[in-house]
């Protein structure tokens, strides 16, 4: 999904021209048919070096039933929703109108970041519109001529300001390390394992600037060419075996490893199965915003696979619910068996949670979700949900705007993390909810 741009303004500020201007080309998908509501224009463009939806709301105002204000409002409503940026258009030469203001009010409401246009300012119109501009609270405002084409760069740059955060995975250093960590009780299995995932020949280490003289670095390719790099703050030291480093590899080492991981791959023994400790280290996991794979270990010495697999299902229900469907991968560190597949685990896992859910799809299942079951009273009030956002990954957070969207009781937002964690298959990653109360 592309970040979606939606242009907004009132009738004849140019908001169509300034489209096919961003587009580049004169395209115009507007569905003619009469009798049947015209259906907006969309296009993809390539603004800012980036690659974007946009849609037009131009047409939409022009059948205006009652008021045309009401009529704009609506529709651009509609488009807003599905929308990471608005870019709001004036007309430098008629100067600001109160339906403009009347507009504005309304859009600084919306929780949708504004970039404002003042258009038509070719020639010596311009600097006086400019100026009145900054009275609607969006900003400083671009002055540019959609017909001419003046001040598109300026107009770009203050998109690109604006376009939400390109996930880190996507982002020109491909090279950058997973921080993956294993943690686990002593004698889970931890350095078995890593000496499993690593294989001698993979293993690079190299002194790291910026580190104590005799710290190294463990990082290694996984199976796809991606660079993985153990985190452990225990410090491996350059003279020691891996494992001597990690035989005492504490409870409080492990806390330690996990404010500095990305994922965090937790090593039960199998014959031991989910024990108070586990479930600490995993909830701490949660608590840190970390991703979490479990490496079932010592796969090969268990004799009742199903019994064990059943049980610790159980257990991870009943006291895991916030890292629900964590994966879990059985394996023998010893043996080999099953090693293979926990990086393809973890870097699925790492994909989760790095994802970022494009506005308008977020409130598509919003809606949803609220049509399904609307939100209950608090203290005999109604709650009313708007809006969701999704501005940030790693880990995923939606914040959801609303009027005493604060008082939203426990059970409801679970709901709403529960019904994002299925409707984005974002098993075992956890998900930050933020409600923001509106007037
Ligand atoms: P919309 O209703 O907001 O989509 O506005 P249009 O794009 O249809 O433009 C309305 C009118 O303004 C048309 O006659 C355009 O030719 C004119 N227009 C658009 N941009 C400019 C501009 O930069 N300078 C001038 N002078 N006229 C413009
Ligand atoms: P750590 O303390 O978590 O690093 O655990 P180690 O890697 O030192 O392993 C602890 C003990 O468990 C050692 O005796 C290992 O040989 C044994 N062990 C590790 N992995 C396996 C496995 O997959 N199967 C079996 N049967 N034993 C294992």
């Amino acid at each position: 999904m592309l970040p979606t741009l939606v242009i907004l303004g009132r009738p004849n500020v140019g908001k169509s021209t300034l489209f096919n201007r961003l587009v580049g080309r004169k395209i115009a998908i507007v569905d003619d048919t009469p009798g049947v509501t015209r259906d907006r224009k969309e296009a993809e463009a390539r603004i800012a070096g980036r690659d974007v939806r946009l849609l037009d709301t131009a047409g939409l105002e022009e059948a205006a039933p009652e008021t045309i204000q009401g009529r704009m409002r609506a529709s651009s409503e509609a488009a807003l929703r599905e929308a990471d940026l608005a870019i709001f258009v004036i007309d430098a030469r008629t100067g600001l109108t109160p339906a403009d203001r009347a507009f504005a009010t309304w859009l600084r409401r919306q929780h949708v970041p504004v970039v404002l246009v003042a258009n038509k300012t070719e020639g010596r119109f311009g600097g006086q519109a400019a100026f009145e501009a900054y009275e609607l609270g969006l900003g400083d405002p671009v002055a540019v001529s959609a017909e001419h084409g003046d001040g598109m760069g300026e107009l770009h740059d203050a998109i690109r300001e604006h376009l939400p955060e390109r996930p880190e995975a996507e982002e020109e250093d491909a090279d950058r390390p997973l921080r993956l960590a294993i943690i686990g009780r002593p004698n889970a299995g931890k350095s078995t394992l890593l000496n499993a995932l690593l294989g001698e020949e993979r293993m690079i280490t190299g002194p790291e600037p910026g580190l104590t003289r005799d710290s190294v670095a463990v990082q290694w390719r996984d199976e796809t060419g991606a660079l993985v790099r153990l985190v452990d703050t225990a410090g491996l030291r350059k003279k020691a075996r891996i494992e001597k480093a990690l035989e005492k590899m504490s409870a409080a080492a492990s806390i330690a490893a996990l404010k500095e991981c990305e994922v965090a791959v937790l090593v039960l023994d199998a014959l031991l199965g989910m024990e108070e400790q586990e479930l600490r280290l995993a909830r701490l996991a949660e608590r840190e915003g970390r991703a979490v794979v479990i490496a079932l270990n010592k796969w090969d010495a268990v004799e009742d696979r199903p019994g064990t697999l059943r049980h610790l299902n159980d257990v991870l229900t009943a006291s895991l619910a916030q890292l629900r469907g964590i994966p879990v991968v059985p394996l023998s560190a010893q043996t080999g068996r099953g090693v293979e597949k926990l990086m393809p685990a973890v870097r699925e896992a790492y994909a989760h949670w790095n994802r970022r859910i494009p506005t308008g799809e977020l409130n598509r299942w919003f809606e949803a979700m609220l049509t399904r079951h609307p939100p209950p009273l608090a203290e005999g009030r109604r709650i009313k949900l708007r809006y969701a956002t999704m501005p940030k990954a790693r880990p995923p957070t939606v914040v959801v705007f609303g009027t005493r969207a604060e008082q939203l009781p426990e059970d409801y937002r679970r709901y709403l993390v529960n019904g994002f964690r299925e409707a984005f298959a974002m098993p075992g990653v956890p998900i930050r909810l933020q409600l923001r109360g509106t007037t």
